[in-house]
């Protein structure tokens, strides 16, 4: 397979992960046979450095034109003080937007050798924990219309959710879980709102093209705590977008390793932008001591969702177990008296373990 690749790096430690997470799809696509080639586009603060925006239109359109993108991080305390059109982060929504993806992949798993790093480890609860928040990510409150009253004394924004937006996300859940252990958990509100009253009603009905794949509803209000009581009742947790927004960045938080976690943020078709959940660690930037797993683990996540190459997907994540096994660490997921490795020699060790 061919596959056109753009690369962006941001700022911070975005260009020390993105090289490693090259280094081990170069060398999965050297195993398999298969050929990359990689255009790269500036975005965040060394786009504004460079031509006063954070995202310009030409590097957009590269995007645009490419089968998928992997995303370093953006961002820094130079660009702080920066008005708000200035922001690096005004890159990334300028990505997603224009690049229409709507759907959130957020998989949280937790490797049994990094176990001291979740809040949870002095219990099992968190043991053998595999699952993927699926987030809706352009419509509902966030995007609603909103406003205040001529006094300003009330305020008001609006949730609404349209037939095909549920369904089109629905799909990607339930596709998702195909390939994982067939089971969608819709988390929503129904005892309270309108909107959630018709996912329910559309998910069911995307859930009949679906036999092999259980679904089952959870409240909001009940998912947060089972997060915490029992994640590994989840597969798929499909929800909508500011449900998502919150319970993404619980379920992230019951591994404890920022440096591990992955994410993909899609559409329609097969194209997808993939980036890890952290941002661009200024305290550590140009160290060679960043932790480049999640960066590698997107890199897998693209070959699986933008590909469909899942031979290679797995290869790549069980090269990264396999050296988190054999004691493999960086700073940031090192026990005390544990030796650490770094940046780039941590992606040395995963790829050794590619086969
Ligand atoms: P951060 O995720 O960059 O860092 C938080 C802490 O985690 C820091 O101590 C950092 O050293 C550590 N850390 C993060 N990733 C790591 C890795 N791969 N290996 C080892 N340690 C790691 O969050 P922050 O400090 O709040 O933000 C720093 C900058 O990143 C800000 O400018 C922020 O706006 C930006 N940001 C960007 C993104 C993105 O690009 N998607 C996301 C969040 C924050």
């Amino acid at each position: 397979m061919d596959m056109r690749i753009v690369l962006v790096t941001g700022d911070g430690i975005g260009p020390d992960i993105v090289r490693e997470a090259v280094r081990v799809l170069d060398r999965t696509a050297e195993i398999f046979g298969h050929t990359i080639s990689y255009r790269e586009i500036d975005a965040g603060g060394i786009s504004i450095d460079k031509y006063k925006v954070p995202l310009t239109e030409d590097a957009l359109e590269t995007a645009k034109a490419a089968d998928a993108v992997l995303l370093g991080a953006v961002g820094g305390p130079k660009w702080d003080s920066m008005p708000g059109s200035l922001r690096p982060e005004k890159a990334l929504l300028g990505l997603r937007s224009g690049l229409g993806l709507f759907c959130n992949f957020r998989p949280a798993v937790l490797y049994p050798e990094l176990a001291a790093a979740s809040p949870l480890k002095d219990s099992t609860i968190a043991k053998g924990v595999d699952l993927l928040v699926v987030r809706e990510l352009t419509g509902g409150i966030y995007f609603g219309e909103k406003g205040r009253s001529d006094d300003g004394k009330s305020a008001y924004d609006v949730m609404r959710y349209s037939v095909p937006e549920i369904r089109r996300i629905a799909r990607k859940a339930f596709d998702a879980a195909m390939i994982r252990h067939r089971r969608v958990t819709l988390v929503d509100k129904a005892n309270v709102l309108e909107t959630s009253r018709l996912w329910r009603e559309t998910v069911s009905e995307v859930a009949a093209e679906y036999p092999e794949v259980v679904l089952d509803f959870m409240y909001v209000d009940n998912a947060s705590m089972q997060l915490v009581r029992d994640p590994s009742h989840f597969d798929v947790l499909l929800t909508e977008n500011m449900f998502g927004d919150i319970l993404s960045d619980e379920a992230s938080m019951i591994t404890g390793s920022i440096g591990m976690l992955a994410s993909a943020s899609l559409r329609d078709d097969s194209f997808g932008m993939y980036e890890p959940i952290h941002g661009s660690a200024p305290d550590i930037a140009g160290k060679n001591i960043a932790n480049p797993i999640a960066t590698i683990l997107s890199a897998a996540m693209m070959l699986r969702y933008s590909f469909s190459l899942e031979k290679e997907a797995k290869c790549i994540e069980n090269a990264v177990s396999k050296a988190l096994s054999d004691g493999v660490r960086t700073a940031d997921i090192a026990g005390d008296g544990e030796e650490r490795v770094g940046t780039a020699e941590c992606g040395d060790e995963i790829i050794r373990r590619l086969g």
